[in-house]
């Protein structure tokens, strides 16, 4: 195929959008690419993320890590993309990467505005052409072209995201381009995100501590975390609720029941916390804050000591797509080549991101993915894959 000339329009300028734009002109500067994006400014979901800082990546990512329809899929799709093809990719883009020793990384910078500013650049010299503040509300397909906006193009690009944060622009139009094109899509769900539980815990607002929970899932358990708790006015938040909320979510959607079991005190064996409580005549100032020696504590010391490590909370609902990082659900990747994100339905389609039923682990996995769609369907464009 002759990919000279050809114009090409990009729906969204987040991680996957940018980093499919600038991976096509770098391999074929005759591309002719156009990014539309909503906002006033470019990658406004990089510029909140990791509180700022930017959790870019992570140095090891595989399908594991990701909640999918198909992790077959997500295997083949990260298959061309390593960490190091992006750390060589930032680098020569002028942006340096902090490796932290648990694998994540960060811009040496430490502000995530550093890694907009640098693809920003990126994207100015290699002469990708970039329509801020243009929400993109029609998509039509006629006799293979595409026109947005009424604006013809040979090859079209859907890399809008999902729902969550709308308040960063956020949509779900990507979902109404591909149905029209006669996609599938899986009902989304917002993930990594707080809980709000069905007990009143009102009286434990502002206790946060570290902790074990368990995810329950219809009785059945499913999955444990550990890391910060945080109880809040709608119920509890912190890491390692956030670490088991794509699948509680995920269930919740399907209309499962769902409960979280806290371990107060993971570090004792329940033999070990019984004897400590005995030592200290079933006193928990010196143990637990005080708002939880409340709740757990009873007359009985074996009673408190299963208090303490089954901590019991039914979850109503999740804190919902404005507060969640993530979307789970999205374009079903059964009709899509993961090699080079092209539909299987439509030629010169692609679909890249967040938009697609793949959805990552707190860590980087979601810019992971982001980037490596990006990257595979940036290839593919260039003319650098063979369909
Ligand atoms: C607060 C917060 C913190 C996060 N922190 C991290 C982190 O540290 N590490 C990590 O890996 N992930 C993090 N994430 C998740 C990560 O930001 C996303 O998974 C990632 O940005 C997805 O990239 P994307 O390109 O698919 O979509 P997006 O980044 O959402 O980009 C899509 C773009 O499309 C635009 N758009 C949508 N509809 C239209 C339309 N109709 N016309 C024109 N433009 C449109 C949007 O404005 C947006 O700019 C965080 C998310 C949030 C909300």
């Amino acid at each position: 195929m002759n990919n000279k000339k050809r114009k090409i329009a990009i729906i969204g300028a987040g991680a996957s959008g940018m980093m499919c734009a600038i991976t096509a002109k770098k391999q074929n500067s005759e591309l002719d690419i156009t990014i539309f994006e909503k906002n006033d400014k470019m990658g406004k979901k990089i510029l909140a993320s990791g509180n700022g800082r930017c959790n870019i990546i992570n140095t090891t990512f595989d399908e594991t890590n990701y909640h999918a329809g198909d992790s077959l899929f997500v295997k083949k799709a990260l298959e061309q993309f390593s960490f190091a093809t992006f750390k060589k990719f930032c680098l020569d883009i002028g942006l340096v990467l902090d490796v932290k020793e648990d694998g994540r990384c960060y811009p040496l910078s430490n502000e995530a505005k550093s890694v907009v500013t640098l693809f920003s650049k990126a994207l100015s010299e290699q002469g990708v052409q970039v329509r801020l503040e243009h929400d993109v509300g029609q998509i039509r397909h006629e006799k293979g072209v595409f026109f947005v906006d009424d604006e013809p193009f040979d090859t079209l690009v859907v890399s809008s995201g999902l729902g969550a944060a709308s308040q960063l622009g956020s949509s779900e139009d990507g979902l109404d381009f591909a149905r029209s094109f006669g996609h599938t899509v899986a009902p989304t769900f917002p993930a990594l995100v707080g809980l709000e539980l069905a007990d009143a815990t009102k009286r434990l607002f502002g206790v946060k501590m570290r902790a074990k929970v368990s995810l329950y899932i219809d009785g059945l358990f499913k999955e444990e975390a550990f890391d910060d708790i945080l109880f809040t006015n709608y119920g509890i938040s912190g890491f390692a609720i956030l670490d088991i909320s794509t699948a509680a979510s995920y269930a919740l959607s399907l209309g499962s029941s769902v409960y979280i079991e806290i371990d107060l005190l993971p570090q004792f064996d329940r033999n070990a916390l019984f004897t400590l409580l005995r030592k200290v005549d079933g006193d928990l100032t010196g143990l637990l804050p005080a708002k939880l020696v409340d709740i757990v504590s009873s007359k009985s010391i074996k009673e408190t000591t299963h208090n303490i490590q089954h901590l019991r909370f039914d979850v109503s609902a999740t804190h919902g797509f404005d507060h969640a990082e993530a979307s789970g659900g999205g374009v079903l990747t059964s009709q899509i080549n993961p090699h080079t994100m092209e539909s299987q339905k439509i030629n010169d389609l692609y679909f890249a991101g967040e938009v697609l039923d793949v959805v990552g682990e707190r860590g980087g996995y979601n810019f992971a993915f982001a980037w490596a769609s990006g990257y595979n369907a940036g290839k593919s464009l260039a003319g650098e894959i063979i369909k």
